[in-house]
């Protein structure tokens, strides 16, 4: 893949990944929309509502609010010539994000999702199975349900 295509496709999952996590942040700031409450206590098991959740709502909010920064500060990215079987990866301790040969031909929603996946690792530094539960939150959260507004 010649690179000037590469990394336009790179800028674009970046800016999408910066919107996702808009969306979310915005989500997340509506404390009284019943939807994003319930969805909250769904997913992470918090009511932003009770004060005895008041301190891992903080520390939720502030991870969103990080992660989403995290697209706004230089970002430095390696395209691999080999496959391999993530589609991206960072190693522990460095902000590189590596991206495999296969990355480019990946739908963009599922490359947008992996982005946002490695830059939780390097920014909050946060297990991969912390991550997945992180993951599909952005689905839910970004998901409109029908008796929302
Ligand atoms: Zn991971």
């Amino acid at each position: 893949m010649a690179l000037h295509l590469a990394t336009s496709i790179i800028d674009r999952d970046t800016i999408d990944a910066q919107k996702w996590l808009d969306v979310v942040n915005t989500r997340l700031g509506i404390r009284n929309n019943a939807d994003v409450r319930q969805k909250v206590i769904n997913i992470f098991h918090i009511d932003i509502l009770r004060a005895d959740h008041a301190a891992q709502w903080a520390k939720l909010r502030h991870n969103w609010l990080r992660l989403r920064q995290s697209f706004d500060e230089q970002l430095t990215f390696i395209c691999e010539k080999k496959t391999n079987i993530f589609l991206c990866w960072v190693v522990q301790g460095d902000p590189i994000v590596h991206l495999s040969a296969q990355y480019t031909k990946s739908p963009p929603s599922i490359r947008i999702a992996k982005l946002i996946h490695e830059r939780a690792h390097t920014v909050l530094n946060i297990s991969h199975a912390t991550i997945q539960i992180l993951l599909p939150s952005i689905r839910l959260l970004t998901m409109r349900t029908a008796t929302s507004g």
